[in-house]
């Protein structure tokens, strides 16, 4: 084990237990510094001067360039059992990530630092999904700006040539009569569509679920984003209301994917409607939603909740090669 690997188990299983976003970082950040090591035992002392490294994460690179595995590491394992091993299976079987802003909306990155973020994570593919025009708090896109958007996608992947391939997308509001907030020809020429819910999110549940209904039966729909609007930090946003067996039945019928939503905020859906998806069989979308490019790495805690409830990686589309992701999507 390297000690970029060690570090990143380390993150892992800080956000298996629940610790904060910002704990986690610090891992990766170290992991970072760590890359640029030269192979063989570093003392602790010397790489402690490496931009991003405290103490403890200077002993675990010291531990693990030694071909030992660091206490500190050893003891989380011992803690968290042999699910969380799962979990770090799925993360490492990422190969994308359905569902992130850029400064075209209300990312605050270009699109070019996503997708160069995406890619140093190690994914082949990542969906751009800006907003869409109803949401003018965060500079939803226009026909035209989407339209401008498609061409400026297409240079870059032009440009690099990689093997990384930054997908064309939108997180489309679901308009109030379930309908979508964009031209459907426009909706047809984007490789994967999120619908989302950013209005109205007090609905009674009669009319919730007919909203619902009507998006994820949408044949240009792939994702249902972040379902019940939750918000879990600071005020907080109670969770909408719907017919949950109903809605996750059709995606299932639809297959069109469940999101589940990284972000430390949303972390939806909450637990109990995410077994319920999985009990009808729908397939997930492990998203970050990124709005920056260090938010990229919420993901594992999603695939930490998807191992818990037992979920495998055919189940996650987010795990799925380019080729099966958009051959499912024109079938
Ligand atoms: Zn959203
Ligand atoms: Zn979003």
């Amino acid at each position: 084990m390297t000690p970029d690997e060690a570090l990143r188990r380390i993150a892992f299983l800080l956000e298996w237990r629940g610790a904060s976003p910002y704990r986690v970082r610090a891992f990766h950040t170290a992991a970072e510094a760590a890359r640029d090591l030269p192979p063989g035992p570093v003392d602790a002392e010397r790489v402690r001067g490496l931009r991003g490294v405290g103490p403890v994460t200077a002993e675990v690179i010291a531990q693990a360039s030694t071909g030992s595995v660091p206490r500190y590491l050893a003891r989380l394992q011992a803690e968290a059992g042999p699910d969380a091993e799962a979990g770090w299976a799925l993360a490492a079987a990422s190969t994308g990530d359905c569902h992130l802003h850029s400064d075209w909306s209300d990312g605050g990155s270009p699109l070019e630092d996503m997708a160069a973020a995406a890619r140093a994570l190690g994914h082949q593919w990542a969906v751009l999904t800006d907003h869409s025009p109803r949401l003018t708090i965060a500079h939803g896109l226009s026909p035209d700006r989407l339209r401008s958007q498609l061409r400026a996608v297409a240079a870059l992947n032009a440009e690099r040539g990689d093997g990384f391939r930054l997908l064309t997308g939108i997180e489309c509001d679901i308009l109030e009569d379930g309908s979508l907030d964009q031209d459907e020809d426009l909706l047809g020429r984007l490789d994967i569509v999120v619908a989302s819910v950013h209005s109205k999110l007090r609905s009674e549940p009669g009319p919730m679920t007919a909203r619902l209904l009507a998006a994820v039966r949408d044949p240009h729909v792939d994702v249902l984003g972040h379902c019940t609007g939750r918000l879990i930090t600071g005020r907080g946003r109670p969770q909408s209301r719907f017919d949950a067996e109903a809605v996750f039945t059709a995606c299932a019928e639809a297959g069109t994917a469940v999101e589940i939503n990284c972000r430390p905020e949303r972390r939806d859906p909450p637990d109990d409607l995410l077994l319920q998806a999985a009990a009808a069989g729908c397939r997930f979308a492990v998203d970050t939603d990124a709005h920056a490019p260090d938010q990229l790495r919420w993901q594992s805690s999603g695939y930490a909740r998807a191992a818990r409830i037992g979920l495998g990686a055919d189940r996650l589309i987010t795990t799925w090669p380019l080729e099966r992701l958009l051959a499912d999507r024109s079938g």
